[in-house]
């Protein structure tokens, strides 16, 4: 059996109010579900978030990571920083650091490993944009990231991963990949992870994922959870999409 997750990924959302209604909410509902929780806070509230999650089954993840150790990088965040505020999992490679940060294929391998190296688990991100879809080029674009990952981690970097299906044109847009078109590309980067003799590890879906759709995207063969954006922010929610994976 593979593991099941739902992760929240809070994106620049949120204040210090605001969070702690929601991570209170959140705790206070002892979710007795299999699913694997996290939520993916700014940096700025890790330490809240610690705090509000301590002695709770929800992980603490981060958003992104620097690819570097230390030293002359301004602005940046390393895995070992993000260890300091008991972060369990960290983003890689989310499309909108992809598209509007220049995370290229070489640096999110990059964070991947820099995460790896710290004990930290990458959540490596992967999917296609609309137009790439229409030219039936998902399926290369996806393998191709996940790829690029593979040749710097290697097969047994990948194991300690957790993988992210979202495709660009379901972020935000309310459009949500119908469960088959999830399942197709959940199983084509399956049969590649077998290919490098991966197995167990988790492919989840994002793009969004609501309490209304999450049951039928998680039943597909290939789904394993799910990577929460918007839907996050509501505590009930949240807790829905957890119960249905
Ligand atoms: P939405 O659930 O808001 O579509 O966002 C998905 C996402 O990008 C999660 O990382």
């Amino acid at each position: 059996m593979r593991n099941t997750w739902v992760i929240g990924n809070w994106k620049m959302n949120g204040d210090l109010a605001a969070n702690a209604a929601l991570l209170k909410d959140i705790v206070a509902a002892s979710f007795s579900g299999s699913a694997n929780l996290a939520v993916c806070v700014p940096f700025p509230y890790l330490a809240q978030a610690q705090q509000a999650l301590a002695g709770s089954r929800v992980l603490l993840g981060a958003q992104d990571v620097s690819q570097f150790e230390q030293g002359a990088y301004t602005g940046e965040v390393s895995a070992k920083m993000l260890k300091d505020f008991g972060v369990a999992l960290v983003l890689v490679g989310h499309s909108e650091r992809r598209s509007l940060f220049a995370d290229i294929d070489e640096v999110v391998a990059a964070k991947a490993w820099a995460a790896l190296t710290a004990g930290l688990t990458p959540v490596v991100c992967v999917g296609e944009t609309l137009e790439e879809r229409e030219a039936g080029q998902a399926k290369t674009v996806v393998l191709n990231q996940l790829k690029a990952v593979a040749d710097v981690v290697g097969a047994q970097g990948l194991t300690k991963c957790v993988l992210a299906y979202e495709p660009v044109w379901a972020i935000g847009t309310g459009r949500t990949a119908s469960p088959e078109q999830a399942q197709e590309v959940h199983g084509w980067l399956r049969v590649a992870l077998a290919d490098m003799a991966v197995a167990q590890i988790g492919i989840l879906y994002g793009g969004s994922v609501k309490a209304s759709n999450a049951a039928d995207i998680f039943n597909q063969a290939d789904v394993d959870g799910g990577l929460i954006g918007g839907a996050s922010l509501v505590a009930s929610e949240f807790l829905s999409i957890a119960a249905a994976a």
